[in-house]
């Protein structure tokens, strides 16, 4: 299907970047805005849409980061915008504790239909991802009565108190934040290309670590990425993710999948556990869910989300009425669209192009992931995470009108997010764009 309102689809630089009126922008930020909020591409935007970004200098950037993984069924996307201002038209806000509404009850029905797991379900819904992680682990806890929550190295689950806790990387997260919550529990990933091992050794590894350190009577809740997002898209051998699910079921213990980057068709399939068939019993979504509003959830077993007492749960905005119709416009554009299967035909063009371009390219360790999230791990001396030329990557494909981001524990990986449905031409466009920055730059590093 053919877009039908937005910015032509095409990467044109007006001016180098920042353009004027983004310098002149980004030195009123500097006096208005705390610096501890960063900027990745100094080009303020103006339009989005499809697979471009266009700045107030009139530059149009190929966007292959969706404001983190957000905007996969699209930037502005026209159904998920007609939905939105019929809703804002009719009422922006009840508190769903006050009056409820039937969108917040459709979202969460959909959310119970499309998670995995042939159970009943229910959901509740909140305003951003580690809104959502903070009510899982307050249901997991609850419903155990134990306190201990399991996460694993390279992890990242968001920035309050209690998600800082969870989250591995102390730069740029937790410098200076502490002290963090309690109870929380820091054992190996399986991170087949700097351990060698399989998924079940890895399992082993990790389930050896909460025994003895833990002690499986007291663990609420594993909590994992099945695919790590901010730690540098690390992708568990296989196996992995199965063993410690069995684990958890044999000893009382939640599996909680943080689906929050992963989800919503983004690897290539509604959610990244269904490649191995996982059935985790708490899932965490946000992100990809609503096209850009603010809108994240907690799905899981009933018997497990009815354990807390009416009221244990909530907030004056979570599910607000624009955001949930943003989400079921949504999903039923994710169906209507299959972009399940986009993610997909985007791994088969972008991750075969950047396999053959890492064979023949020594700085690049691994090129891993899963759909339409993909990244390039750079190393040097054969191994030795290469932050360096991940960053002047970035910045070359920056200036010439490519929005990539990077990520991982050692800052050394150039992940790709494209919104799903980028036209192929675009997307092979940024990729000769990314494709051109690697070779030039690790040619001058070696
Ligand atoms: C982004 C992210 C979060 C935090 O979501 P926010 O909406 O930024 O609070 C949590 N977990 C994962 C896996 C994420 O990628």
């Amino acid at each position: 299907m053919t877009r039908q309102a937005g910015p032509p689809q095409q990467r044109t630089l007006a001016t180098a970047l920042p353009g004027p009126k983004s310098q002149e922008l980004l030195a009123r930020k500097e006096n208005a805005v705390a610096p501890g909020i960063g900027v990745t591409v100094p080009a303020f935007a103006a339009e989005a849409g499809g697979g471009v970004l266009v700045d107030v200098d009139g530059n149009s950037l190929i966007d292959l980061a969706s404001g983190i993984a957000v905007t996969g069924v699209g930037n502005a996307d026209p159904v998920v915008v007609a939905a939105v201002a019929e809703q804002a038209a009719r009422f922006t806000h009840t508190c769903v504790m006050i009056n409820p509404y039937e969108s917040y009850v459709e979202v969460c029905e959909q959310l119970n239909a499309i998670t995995p797991g042939e159970f009943d379900k229910r959901s509740a819904l909140f305003n951003s991802g580690a809104e959502a992680v903070e009510n899982a682990v307050k249901i997991a806890r609850y419903a155990t009565g134990r306190a201990a929550v399991i996460v694993f190295d390279h992890a990242y689950h968001g920035r309050t108190n209690l998600t800082m806790a969870l989250t591995a990387k102390n730069m740029p997260y937790k410098q200076g934040f502490g002290p963090f919550a309690p109870e929380v529990y820091r054992v190996p990933m399986s991170y087949p290309y700097r351990d060698g091992l399989t998924g079940p050794e890895a399992a082993t590894r990790a389930i050896e670590a909460i025994e003895t350190q833990v002690g499986a009577q007291n663990v609420a809740a594993v909590l994992i990425e099945p695919i790590q997002g901010e730690g540098g898209f690390v992708v568990p051998a296989p196996g992995f993710l199965p063993a410690l699910s069995a684990w958890c079921t044999e000893s009382g213990a939640l599996f909680i999948a943080d689906e929050i980057q992963t989800g919503f068709c983004r690897t290539g399939d509604w959610f990244a556990v269904n490649h191995e068939n996982v059935v985790p019993d708490l899932i965490t979504t946000a992100k990809g869910i609503a096209g850009g509003l603010p809108l994240a959830a907690v799905t899981g077993r009933a018997d497990v989300m009815s354990a807390v007492h009416p009221g244990g749960l909530g907030g004056t905005y979570g599910g607000n009425p624009l955001a949930c119709a943003a989400g079921l416009a949504t999903i039923s554009r994710m169906r209507e669209l299959d972009l399940a299967a986009a993610a997909r035909r985007i791994e088969a063009l972008a991750g075969t192009r950047l396999r053959a371009l890492a064979a023949t390219t020594p700085s690049i360790g691994e090129v891993r992931g899963q759909g339409a999230m993909l990244a390039i791990e750079f190393v040097r001396d054969g191994g030795e995470p290469d932050a360096a030329l991940a960053k002047r990557v970035a910045a070359d494909c920056h200036a010439a009108g490519v929005i990539v981001l990077t990520c991982g524990t050692f800052g050394n990986v150039i992940r790709l997010l494209p919104p799903l449905v980028i036209g192929e031409d675009l997307l092979a466009e940024g990729l000769d764009v990314l494709e051109t920055a690697i070779r030039e730059a690790a040619s001058e590093a070696a």
